[in-house]
């Protein structure tokens, strides 16, 4: 037997900076999955915490699960419910009562459970999708239906969700077959499923009226659904008024449980190892033929339905019954049996190790099958064993290679233009960042900058869209390149980008902050004719703060700098935010570098135009910096003792340079005649920080009137 290449060498997955990888590692997922088994198993033992759901799923369980759903997309949870009251109505209306009804519901409330772990490009994909995705998403209903077995959810319940399958990607979405073997309840369930469906307003799809809905449904009446429960629904929407309620949007109301959202960082942490979990399953589900999974008891607590497939066994005759060599025949792949106590599992058993072996395993017809199986020994922290996996390929067709799932997943975790993180990427990273600050007592601080583009829309305008694109792409790789600590660039949307700084205080954020903005200010970019600035906000994260609360703080912070005359970093404390202020972020003075250059042409003779000057500098206060005869360096306008620009001309200092050209006179017939032209450019920067920059180009506007009326009166 040997002990080969496992999951975890194949799904070396590259960090959100896609720098060093982070190994998937297969059997810590896998445990967590059992750990959530144990929560279970454990909750049955304790009857009467459960309360009306004894017997059908574990109460708290239940709130994890939809906890992590809420997590992941709120718009599912809230289709569930709706589903959940739709089909419970139905089923009442048609007489059903009790445990039945309870079941029922269970299964509406959990049927796209699987959709957790669909990644973010696939799962909020607003157009159709490629088939390699259709694909991907077809799978939520087999990894649902597998966690809800590892919760050891009632069968019916399991049966229900299992039959009500989701044929995605058929044409009105969410039509399916009958099946005369298909339960009543899934029969119940897939009409209620396709009627909220329809109804909804999707991003892709308008909702339909309920008329609409009836006519769709009809019309496939007795080929993918049961008529007889089509017309159920028909007669009860109209008695129950379901029929004249506008487009579902709501979320489907209280119910016996209430569908929260995760309330706290523990919960939230909770809820992101349950995505992890989820999209774990997705890669056991797209890349291999089957799995099952064994608890400490070896009994099979997964069978999938890959398995079911593959070796023939009924998942309901599976589950629950102990492991044997009966259970589960395999020969060695020469064909000769193992004996009784000698098989992949022992090994795994003896040794705490992980194996990849080649067997023939029976099928439930008898026949021997080859595959290739890795065994997984699913231990805990002290090294006890809490489980064991067994994951199936078919060596008679053709493997898929792990690249496209990994090319999937990371698609979905970054932005397509700048291939920096994307939003969705960034707020999970931003969660286990709180829940971890959280869990450790706030031992290491964070900080979070948002930074947006300045007049990021002219270039689009005058430039076009390309170039404006192939800016993003540049200012998304200067992020990265002055970043180098272990913080997470990620593109937050448009022009705005958020960096997430862990070990890092306010301060330090805002340090980082100034040499990032510094940079781009420096940063020539070739397809600018002009140099691109933006606008930083910084804040630490506090506790209590949620995801939002920091973004939001931050953006105010980024706010507060576009407002004062953008290419600035502005920060915000939740206390600062708390009594109401805004501070300055750096003391010392930063030059802007915006420049207003005018020109005007003067009559007057060379000789008397720093004379001329002089007038201008007397009447206006100016201090003369820099003389020498073709150029004149000169301040007007009083520094306060804040940096920044005051209300008035006077404390508004700007620094003026006047550029004298070589006198030209005009020729006639070859001759020079009359007073020499003098073409004067003026250059206006200002000193200190300017509030906004239309206060800045009146205010230079202004300077250039004034200083070329004591030249313009002096005509020939
Ligand atoms: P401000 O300094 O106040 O931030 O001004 P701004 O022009 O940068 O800000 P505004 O939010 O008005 O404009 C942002 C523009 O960014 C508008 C939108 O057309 C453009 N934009 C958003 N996403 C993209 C993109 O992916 N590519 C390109 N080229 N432009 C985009
Ligand atoms: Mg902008
Ligand atoms: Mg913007």
């Amino acid at each position: 037997m040997a002990s080969g290449r496992l999951l975890s060498d194949d799904l070396a997955l590259p960090d959100a900076h896609g720098q060093s990888p982070h190994p998937m590692d297969s059997s810590r997922v896998l445990l967590g999955l059992m750990t959530l088994s144990r929560k279970a198993t454990d909750a049955e033992a304790v009857p009467e915490a459960n309360g009306p759901l004894e017997g059908v799923i574990s109460a708290a369980v239940l709130r994890s699960l939809l906890s992590a759903l809420h997590f992941r997309d709120v718009a599912t949870v809230r289709h569930a419910r709706r589903v959940a009251q739709l089909v419970v109505g139905m089923a009442q209306y048609l007489g059903w009562e009790g445990r039945q009804l309870k079941l029922l519901e269970i299964a509406a409330l959990l049927h796209d459970i699987g959709k957790i772990g669909v990644p973010d490009n696939i799962l909020f994909k607003p157009g159709g999708l490629s088939s390699d995705e259709a694909n991907l998403m077809a799978l939520h209903h087999a990894v649902g239906v597998d966690v809800l077995q590892a919760c050891r959810v009632d069968k019916e319940v399991l049966e229900i969700v299992g039959q009500a399958r989701d044929e995605y990607g058929s044409p009105a979405c969410g039509l399916r077959r009958t099946g005369s073997a298909m339960s009543l309840g899934a029969r119940l369930l897939a009409v209620s499923d396709a009627y909220d469906s329809l109804r909804t307003e999707q991003v892709y799809r308008k909702g339909k009226s309920h008329e609409e809905i009836m006519r769709i449904l009809m019309d496939n009446a007795g080929t993918q659904f049961d008529g007889n429960i089509v017309c159920a629904l028909a007669r009860w929407s109209q008695e129950s008024g379901l029929a004249h309620t506008p487009t579902a949007q709501g979320d489907g109301g209280g119910g016996p449980v209430r569908a929260l959202g995760p309330a706290h960082p523990e919960e939230a942490l909770e809820a992101s190892t349950l995505c992890n979990i989820f999209s774990y399953l997705y890669v056991l589900e797209s890349l291999y033929d089957g799995f099952y999974l064994l608890d400490s008891d070896m009994r099979f607590v997964v069978w999938n339905s890959g398995s079911e497939r593959l070796l023939g066994h009924r998942t309901h005759d599976m589950l629950g019954r102990v492991w044997t060599h009966r259970a589960l025949s395999y020969a060695e792949a020469s064909g000769q049996p193992y004996p009784e106590h000698d098989s992949p599992i022992h090994h795994v058993m003896a040794s705490g190790r992980a194996t990849t072996t080649t067997v023939k395993i029976r099928h439930a017809d008898g026949q021997w099958i080859d595959v290739e199986t890795q065994s997984v020994p699913l231990l805990d922290e002290q090294g006890h064993l809490q489980g064991i996996a067994e994951i199936f390929r078919d060596l008679s067709r053709p493997s898929r290679r792990p690249q496209e799932y990994r090319d999937l997943r990371l698609a979905a975790t970054r932005d397509p233009l700048t291939s920096v993180a994307n939003r969705g990427e960034l707020e999970t990273q931003l969660t286990l960042l709180l829940a971890e600050s959280t869990r450790t007592n706030w031992a290491e601080p964070f900080s979070v900058i948002f930074v947006d583009v300045d007049h990021f829309k002219r270039i689009n305008d005058e430039l076009g869209h390309g170039v404006g694109d192939a800016v993003l792409v540049e200012v998304a790789r200067l992020l990265q390149h002055e970043t180098y600590s272990g913080e997470l660039v990620g593109r937050y949307g448009g022009e705005e980008f958020v960096v997430l700084c862990p070990g890092t205080e306010l301060e330090q954020g805002v340090k980082r902050a100034e040499r990032v903005r510094l940079a781009l200010s420096r940063t020539r970019l070739a397809e600018l004719d002009r140099p691109l600035t933006a606008s930083f906000g910084v804040t630490q994260a506090e506790p209590g703060d949620s995801v939002e609360s920091v973004l939001r703080r931050a953006d105010k912070a980024l706010y507060a700098a576009k407002h004062d005359g953008r290419n600035l970093t502005r920060s915000l404390s939740l206390a600062e935010q708390n009594r109401g202020e805004l501070v300055q972020a750096t003391p010392e003075l930063v030059p802007q570098n915006k420049v207003f250059q005018g020109t005007f042409v003067t009559m007057v003779a060379a000789d008397m135009l720093v004379y001329k000057m002089g007038g201008f500098v007397t009447d206006e206060k100016a201090k003369l910096l820099e003389v020498t005869p073709n150029r004149v360096l000169l301040r007007v306008g009083q520094r306060g003792l804040l940096p920044f620009w005051g209300g008035s001309d006077d404390r508004r200092p700007v620094d003026v340079e006047v550029n004298f050209g070589e006198p030209q006179r005009s020729e006639v017939r070859g001759r020079k005649v009359g007073t020499a032209k003098v073409l004067v450019t003026v250059r206006i920067r200002p000193v200190g920080w300017i509030r906004d920059k239309e206060t800045f180009d009146e205010r230079a506007a202004r300077v250039l009137r004034q200083l070329s009326s004591y030249f313009a009166a002096q005509g020939e």
